[in-house]
């Protein structure tokens, strides 16, 4: 099984106190997180922005 991995918004606090974390394969929490990025915290869809929350996965214990 592929490991799963996680991104944590209280591991990058921003002006929206935001504690969302999502947990699953690389591919679907790097589509939700973008989709989350856009919606809650105003960033804008680009192939830089997934790059940055790609460096922001962790591998999840769970
Ligand atoms: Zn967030």
């Amino acid at each position: 099984m592929a490991q799963r991995k996680s991104i944590d918004c209280r591991d990058h606090p921003s002006e929206k106190n935001c504690s969302l974390r999502i947990s699953g394969p690389e591919q679907g929490v790097l589509d939700a997180a973008m989709q989350h990025a856009v919606s809650a915290h105003g960033h804008k869809s680009s192939p830089e922005l997934r790059e940055q929350l790609k460096s922001m996965l962790k591998d999840a214990s769970d």
